[in-house]
């Protein structure tokens, strides 16, 4: 089948004294080179920088599988005029061929032109419908959400939430765990909506623990994450906690000490940081580690679940 088989994104070992110091071994999971070790991927869908990263793909892949088998020939989603799952979902239905929607936050970009981010999804073939901040908030009620898909023209349409996550998402990250047995004894990811940690919690073996880092401000994501795996697996599973001390009061902030740290882990090992989600991660295990919080010994994996 088209989405299979799917080999493990690379492993890269990282030396940076940081960490060696405290007798701590600090491995990179590199999920957003996860298509470039698809072999067919290249040859029918042309260059590796337009695939979905990682962690959104991870999530995606199973919810396009279950749109297609069902016969939908259109997916809708709903993200800000940033979302990387907006972008990632209008990449994975033009490589699989289904039709997408994407519902954006915000009615005031309609009249303006598109920033990067949603130019990229249009240019994926998305179809994009701007919806008031209060509507779109009230997609949670079923009647509301039913109005918006049919103003939307996307009645009938497989829908994935906000952020992608729900109990499909959930069993496609479990894999990432899987993919992590045996070789680490934490796997730490940034969160946005918590699912790609929720998933990953119930892929590892036990023994293994999770690390999330949220990366938004608020106390809501624990609650969110017992709330996805007991909808994917009717209660909660593995072992997972949250570092709560990283986050810096929005979304999209990102403070000039992480600009700079950032910057020099970049340089210093070669590796493109993307700035949201992934610079936080490594910042956060990197504080970590300094205060003592792992016991030497011990290897911590980082989730590198996009690029720039
Ligand atoms: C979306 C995203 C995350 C967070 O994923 P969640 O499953 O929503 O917690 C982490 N890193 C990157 C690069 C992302 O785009």
């Amino acid at each position: 089948m088209l989405l299979q088989p799917r080999p493990p994104s690379p492993l890269q070992e990282i030396h940076d004294e940081r960490f060696e110091r405290h007798g701590v071994r600090l491995l990179l999971k590199r999920d957003d080179l996860i298509h470039t070790t698809i072999p067919w991927d290249t040859d029918l869908f042309g260059p590796v920088d337009l695939y979905p990263p990682g962690n959104k793909w991870r999530k995606l892949a199973p919810n396009l599988r279950a749109a297609l088998e069902a016969g939908h020939e259109q997916l809708v989603t709903f993200g800000g005029a940033y979302s990387n799952h907006l972008r990632a979902t209008a990449a994975a239905g033009r490589l699989l061929g289904i039709a997408t929607v994407g519902i954006v936050r915000g009615d005031e970009l309609a009249g303006r032109p598109l920033n990067d981010s949603l130019a990229r999804c249009a240019a994926d073939g998305m179809r994009l419908h701007f919806v008031t901040r209060s509507r779109y908030r009230a997609k949670a009620d079923p009647q509301a959400l039913a109005e918006l898909l049919d103003e939307a023209g996307a009645s009938g349409a497989y829908v994935v939430p906000e952020g992608g996550s729900n109990a499909l998402a959930l069993a496609g990250c479990a894999e990432l765990g899987r993919e992590l047995r045996g070789v680490t004894d934490v796997a730490a990811v940034a969160c946005g909506t918590g699912g790609t940690l929720a998933g990953l919690a119930a892929g590892l073996a036990p023994g293994q623990r999770a690390l999330g880092v949220p990366v938004l401000a608020g106390g809501f994501l624990s609650g969110e994450i017992r709330s996805l795996q007991t909808e994917a697996y009717g209660g909660p599973v593995g072992d997972w906690s949250l570092a709560e001390d990283f986050h810096h009061g929005g979304y999209a902030r990102v403070p000039e000490a992480l600009e700079s740290f950032a910057a020099g882990f970049a340089s210093r090992h070669g590796l493109p940081v993307e700035r949201i989600y992934v610079a936080k991660l490594l910042w956060a295990l990197t504080a970590l580690t300094e205060a003592g919080t792992f016991p030497p010994g011990t290897t911590v994996t980082a989730i590198i679940t996009g690029r720039p």
